[in-house]
């Protein structure tokens, strides 16, 4: 028989009736065997996610508030209180609240407060499905740098092994150190991936409240296309770029065993949604672009030095001095006599910039550095433009058209992407120009 994990995410999990909704359509589908779920998120524009509350009260226990974390916590209580009351059953939530707040303010830890939202969601979960509730911890696992680590899946297996059916907190799982441990923000997506491949689900359905991966961000093009299907390579591409339907991580534990995920509206569930898949066949008529993303928060090193080609170690310099900074390279663009370095602004403390320009000076001998600060990336991606002729000249000539200036170019050697560097002012309208290039 089929089997299918459905992971929920916050807007699935906001309160008692759209809870109820999610459990109807789990309850739709008998190969629907494990649900993982996310914290509750908002229930309206200007509400604040179960997620963002716990922050709010770990943070307040840190700096030993005490009223404000009384404050944040009855916020807290009336959320998972609101919700058992909706639900109309016992569901114990008055002393689990209680053992957490225990545990938060005799010294748990950051992670542990910050992941009881999943916690909590998933008893609930488990409660009105009567269906066994199964720990992370019990098989997430996180080496001393935080990743995860490969054991996950096969500990996966063998636990899930003893429950035909089990809900599942999401988010989170055991550090090296023996306590919990939560992935990045919006992790639970990673979650969902690592139940369907420790259990080899046929598919991972991943509910939300949109219909599909759209091909670029509907706050800035009406009613853009929804992808059918989208490659993991693209969903990769897409999500790094800033398009935040799916955590960019939750590609890499189905990949290997080739699980499909499926995109699908919690609000719409007949909605086909989109399919993302190990790889895609292009049919002819099939759009040569696939989705664009952008995002803003970069800074760009330019350098130019005539014959740079000719000079062997000149690039290992100039990159030598980045990775003393400890600063990470988003891209690398480079002629024959010039070099770009793309840097992610969150990797930069104030006037390192100018400290790592000077140092770039003293390393190598050049002709001109140069920096731009904000800066946008776009991606425009698709495999479809591999063996499209044209399709950066129609690129260009849109974004000329728009008057925008491109000041960075970067199209990676599969051809799966072109990204272009544009001022942060400029990065809707790129989007928009690009989207009607190839969608209108
Ligand atoms: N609740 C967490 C967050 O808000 C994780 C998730 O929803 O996937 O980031």
């Amino acid at each position: 028989m089929e089997l299918k994990v459905c992971k929920f995410g916050g807007t699935s999990m906001a309160d008692g009736n759209v809870i109820l909704n999610a459990a109807k359509i789990v309850s739709a589908d008998v190969s629907r065997r494990y649900v993982v779920v996310s914290a509750p998120g908002k229930r309206f524009g200007g509400d604040v996610k179960v997620t963002d509350l716990l922050i709010a009260l770990y943070d307040a226990y840190e700096r030993a508030d005490r009223a404000t974390f009384e404050k944040v916590f009855e916020k807290i209580e009336g959320r998972f209180l609101g919700i058992e009351k909706e639900l109309g059953s016992d569901l114990k939530m008055r002393k689990t609240l209680d053992t957490v707040k225990n545990e938060v303010l005799s010294g748990a830890g950051r992670d542990y407060c910050v992941s009881r939202g999943e916690f909590l969601a998933a008893q609930i979960m488990s409660e009105i499905l009567h269906v066994p509730f199964v720990d992370a911890t019990e098989f997430v696992r996180f080496d001393e740098r935080g990743i995860l680590k490969e054991e996950t899946y096969s500990l996966a297996a063998r636990v899930l092994a003893n429950y035909p059916r089990a809900v599942i907190p999401g988010f989170y799982g055991l550090g090296a150190d023996g306590k919990v441990k939560t992935f990045s923000r919006g992790g639970g997506d990673i979650s969902g991936a690592v139940v369907a491949r420790g259990v080899n689900a046929d598919l991972y359905e991943n509910w939300t409240d949109v219909s599909g991966f759209y091909a670029c961000d509907p706050r800035i093009v009406d009613a853009p296309k929804c992808i059918e299907e989208l490659s993991y390579r693209e969903l990769r591409e897409l999500s790094y770029m800033g398009a935040n339907v799916l955590h960019s991580d939750c590609i890499f534990p189905v990949k290997s065993a080739g699980i499909p995920i499926r995109i699908c509206n919690t609000f719409r569930p007949e909605d086909k949604g989109t399919y993302i898949v190990p790889a895609i066949k292009r049919r002819v008529g099939d759009t040569v672009v696939t989705g664009i993303a952008g995002k803003t928060g970069f800074t760009t090193i330019g350098i130019e030095k005539s014959m740079m080609n000719a000079e062997i170690g000149f690039a290992r310099k100039v990159l030598s001095v980045i990775e003393k900074h400890g600063v990470s390279l988003e891209h690398l663009p480079s002629g024959i006599d010039s070099m770009s370095i793309v840097i992610d602004n969150t990797f930069l403390q104030e006037k390192e910039i100018e400290r790592i320009v000077e140092e770039i000076e003293a390393a190598v001998s050049l002709d001109r550095i140069y920096v731009h600060e904000n800066v946008a990336l776009i991606a425009t991606v698709g495999h479809g433009m591999a063996k499209s002729i044209g399709t950066s000249a129609r690129l260009f000539k849109a974004l000329s058209e728009a008057g925008i200036n491109v000041n960075m170019i970067d199209q990676g050697s599969s051809e799966l992407n072109i990204i272009v560097g544009v001022d942060a002012k400029d990065c809707n309208a790129c989007i928009r120009a690009i989207y009607h290039e190839f969608f209108n």
